[in-house]
């Protein structure tokens, strides 16, 4: 068997998958899995495709297990598991690739220490996503490696969009509007066209709704703009991330409350966004289970501000012709889509309430002037695609995700 690994690695969980390439060198997913609560009891779950379960462990007293420690122990099981075959490469989510990089790239150490450059822009994901490289290349040095990045795909962006109204030269030294969740939006662009080849060449906005949340305008297919913008930060309302905020309370939070920028950094990272309003949870779930007035109000907060920044998009669109729902929150919460759409509705947009309760494909009324889907994401399969076409030096360019490469 010769094998893609995708690596997706963020801040207390690994994310990965295995694709097996058939002989016209399709990739087929046989095996994916991902460690979780790193840093605090780490568990590991791998599964089949069919769900069959192939390894399960939680380290209980593994506070002390590092994400090399636990990718040198995933990587021995992707070595066994793929016993007598080749991993031709690994594919990492990198989300930062700055100005400089616009598609996916063979690592080395050059490149390496360029990314590292960018950790600053991406605090909560690069640091981990290049301390995953580095550890693989320390265990098989002689393992080609990818790095596939989530700023990529809106390097289409028309210049404008690219733009903040601040000093021109402080746009030339890259303080720009970059975007992130690409492979998230590639991929969903890809199944689009797949599923309905009419509605991905028209005006769609697709809805990226998972801990980080962002929405991309995409016209034929195309990012034309998108809610985030220099970091990861900007945009919706996320599990512990701010979304868009008035610059102005960050220079108070500094000259009026004294707090020290990495103070500032984690409030905006990690204790804000849902979790900062409710007060109890990042999670949706665990908010809709609660049920006080402040998760109501947090997830009241979560559509209001999304559906303000799908309208935010619509002049980039010129209109809109479907809406496209993504990721945990996208995939799973008809609550919050139906919270959202109805926000929406001036547009001609009508949910389908069985449609949406059942999470089923399609989930508008034959009425609705709007199209709304789900296309669950698969940032894996992105990954395994690029990485395959990164080692063989061609450039992956908007084949089906199942098709020929
Ligand atoms: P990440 O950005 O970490 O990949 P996910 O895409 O897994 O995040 O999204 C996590 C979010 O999705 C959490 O808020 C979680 O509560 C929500 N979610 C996942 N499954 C469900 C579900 N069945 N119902 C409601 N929310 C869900």
């Amino acid at each position: 068997m010769r094998a893609i690994v995708s690596l997706n690695s963020g801040s207390s969980s690994i994310k990965f998958a295995v694709f097996a390439l058939d002989a016209d060198n399709r990739p087929h997913h046989t095996a994916g899995g991902k460690f979780e609560r790193i840093g605090i009891a780490p568990s590991l779950v791998i599964r089949t495709d069919a769900g069959e379960v192939l390894e399960e462990r939680a380290w209980d007293d593994g506070a002390a297990l590092t994400h090399a420690d636990l990718l040198e122990y995933l990587f021995d099981w992707a070595r066994a598991h793929i016993a007598q075959g080749t991993i031709l490469a690994i594919g990492h989510r990198v989300v930062h690739g700055g100005s400089s990089f616009v598609a996916p790239r063979r690592v080395d150490d050059a490149l390496l220490d360029e990314l590292e450059s960018l950790c600053p822009l991406a605090p909560l994901h690069q640091p981990h996503n290049l301390a995953a490289i580095r550890s693989l290349a320390r265990l098989a040095p002689e393992q080609p490696q990818v790095a596939c990045f989530d700023t990529a795909f809106h390097h289409a962006m028309p210049p404008l969009a690219t733009r903040f109204a601040i000093p021109r030269e402080l746009h030339e030294r890259g303080l720009r509007r970059y975007g992130f969740h690409g492979l998230s939006y590639e991929y969903v662009a890809q199944e689009l066209a797949r599923i309905a080849p009419a509605l991905a060449r028209g005006r769609v906005i697709a809805a990226h709704l998972g801990n980080g949340a962002s929405m991309c305008a995409m016209l034929d297919g195309l990012s034309v703009d998108t809610t985030m913008g220099f970091t990861a930060l900007d945009g919706l309302v996320m599990g512990t991330r701010c979304g868009t905020l008035d610059p102005g309370l960050v220079l108070h939070l500094q000259t009026q409350e004294h707090m020290a920028p990495d103070a500032i950094e984690d409030m905006l990272y990690r204790r804000s966004g849902l979790l900062g309003v409710s007060g109890i949870s990042s999670d949706v779930r665990a908010l809709r289970e609660d049920g006080s007035a402040a998760a109501t109000e947090a997830l009241e907060l979560f559509a209001s501000r999304a559906a303000r920044e799908a309208a935010g998009l619509l002049p980039a669109l010129g209109g809109l012709d479907a809406m496209v729902f993504t990721a945990g929150i996208g995939e799973n919460d008809p609550a919050m889509r139906a919270a959202i759409c109805q926000r929406l509705a001036w547009l001609g947009i009508e949910i389908d309430p069985a449609a949406n309760v059942a999470n089923a494909p399609l989930i508008s009324t034959p009425d609705s002037r709007v199209a709304l889907r789900i296309v669950p994401t698969d940032e894996e399969r992105m990954i395994a695609l690029h990485t395959l076409h990164a080692l063989n030096g061609t450039a992956h360019k908007g084949q089906a995700p199942e098709g020929e490469l």
